[in-house]
């Protein structure tokens, strides 16, 4: 492939066309390390899932107790899965508290 880049993509012929996408899509990106805690934008870790009751956010060992966002264990790539788990997890935990609490305190 000898023509410049700055070349029209009509001029080209199909070959140089295929052989453009190959060297596109074999684009290799090494990640050479990550820039540490302060340009962090998700935690990993935190309280087991196991633990509470995926319906409510109830915790399955402390009655009365409700988790949401971070703070469970659970992490999502980037594209808005985190703000979306902490949004819907938030307004699942609080309803079921506000239900809890409203039923006298019984799960
Ligand atoms: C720079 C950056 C960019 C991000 N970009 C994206 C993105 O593009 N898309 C995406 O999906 N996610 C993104 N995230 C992740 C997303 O913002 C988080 O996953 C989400 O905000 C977590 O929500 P949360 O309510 O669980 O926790 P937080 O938003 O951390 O809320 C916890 C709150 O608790 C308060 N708090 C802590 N301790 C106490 C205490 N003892 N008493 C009272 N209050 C307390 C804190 O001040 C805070 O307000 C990004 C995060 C960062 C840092």
């Amino acid at each position: 492939m000898d023509k410049k880049l700055s070349a029209a993509a009509s001029a080209l012929t199909d070959t140089e066309i295929n052989a453009l996408a190959a060297k596109i899509k074999s684009l290799s990106l090494p990640v050479s390390g990550v820039c540490g805690w302060r340009e962090a934008q998700v935690m990993a870790g935190g309280l087991a899932l196991e633990q509470f009751d995926p319906a409510t956010l109830a915790s399955r060992l402390a009655p009365g107790l409700f988790a949401a966002g971070e703070v469970l264990d659970i992490c999502g790539a980037c594209g808005g899965y985190n703000l979306s788990w902490a949004w819907s997890s938030g307004r699942l935990a609080a309803h079921s508290a506000a239900r809890y609490l409203k039923e006298g305190g019984h799960a």
